[in-house]
Formats: structure tokens, C-alpha cells, sequence
């Protein structure tokens, strides 16, 4: 089956007139869930990763996956205040409004080449947050991968104006 069918569309969720988009019809068949993965990952076989970073809730789903199969580390980027050592934060654009996210401060060390990945990516705003979140470390991020991209939103076009590829498996106009 291909990995578009394996997502489900749900509309007027979390609010009247949104499709949102669900992976969890994706995770939930095995063969489905294997190929993401190993689509995912494919770009990245031989290449040095040393960490993927995954953002909460289901980049950490597929980060952790990935992390596995590259034999890389795997780091949380997490919403405000859910971290128990000292972390570094930075706020980013919401549809309307801000929110902030978090990695431990050693999560990454300078230089490392990193990952990031979430299912999906929209406006940009939250990938935008991580890749300069990591940055502030010192992390090079190698590549942004998401299993959905949603390309008249612009986000994409965004991250890669930040020198960073972007890599997804489906788009949905
Ligand atoms: P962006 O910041 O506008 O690119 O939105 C991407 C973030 O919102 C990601 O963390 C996604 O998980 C989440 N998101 C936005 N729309 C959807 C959807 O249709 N399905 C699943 N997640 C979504």
C-alpha cells in the first residue's frame, strides 16, 4: 500500500474547515510504519548522523525509529517545561499567536551532525524553532525530514531558505 493511503484525513479537526492529517492509521500498519522508516532514513545510510531530533509528539515516534536504524543518538525537542535538567528554549510562530520549545543543553554538542524530524510540515514555523533551537548549540542540521508535507503552506520553502534540506514522503495540496 502506498504511504498516502495509510494516512487518514479527518476533517474539521481540531477546528471547522482544517483536514487534518493523521499518521496514527500510518504507525498503526506495520509494513506502512517499516517503509516510512526506512524512506526516512534511506538519504542518510553511510552518511556520519550522530543524532536525529525529534519534535513532540510524533517526531519522537519516528525520531526514535530512525535513531535506531542510523544508529544515532535520538534528542526530545519538547514544549515549555516538561524537561528536568537545564534547558535551552526559543519561542516560535503558531497559526495565531507563540508558543516556546526546549532541548537539554547538552542534548547536542557542537558540530554534530543532526536530523530533525516531524510527521508534518505546514507553515514552517515549528521546524523553523527546532533548526534554530539546535543551532543555538552548535548542532550543523544536516536535513529536516517529515513524512507529510503540505507545500501551498510554504513551510518547506522556508526551512531550506535557512540552508537546510527538507525531505518528505507525501504531499498533500
Ligand atoms: P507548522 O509549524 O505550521 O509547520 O505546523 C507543523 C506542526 O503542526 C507539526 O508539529 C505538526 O505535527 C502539526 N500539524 C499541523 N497540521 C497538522 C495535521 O494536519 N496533522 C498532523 N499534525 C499537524
Amino acid at each position: 500500500m502506498p504511504l498516502r493511503a495509510a494516512i487518514r484525513t479527518i476533517p474539521d479537526y481540531p477546528k471547522q474547515g482544517i483536514l487534518f492529517r493523521d499518521i496514527t492509521t500510518l504507525l498503526g500498519d506495520a509494513r506502512a510504519f517499516r517503509k516510512a522508516v526506512d524512506d526516512l532514513v534511506q538519504p542518510f545510510a553511510g552518511a556520519k548522523i550522530e543524532k536525529i531530533a525529534g519534535i513532540e509528539a510524533r517526531g519522537f515516534i519516528l525520531g526514535g525509529a530512525m535513531a535506531h536504524q542510523l544508529s544515532a543518538g535520538f534528542i526530545p525537542i519538547r514544549k515549555k517545561g516538561k524537561l528536568p535538567h537545564k534547558t535551552v528554549s526559543i519561542a516560535y510562530e503558531l497559526e495565531y499567536g507563540t508558543d516556546e520549545m526546549e532541548m537539554h543543553v547538552d542534548a547536542v554538542q557542537p558540530g554534530e551532525r543532526v536530523v530533525l524530524v516531524d510527521d508534518l510540515i505546514a507553515t514552517g514555523g515549528t521546524a523553523t524553532g527546532a533548526i534554530r533551537l539546535l543551532k543555538k548549540l552548535g548542532a550543523e542540521v544536516v536535513a529536516a525530514c517529515f513524512v507529510i508535507d503540505l507545500p501551498d503552506l510554504g513551510g518547506a520553502r522556508k526551512i531550506e531558505a535557512l540552508g537546510v534540506p527538507v525531505r518528505a514522503l507525501v504531499a498533500f495540496e
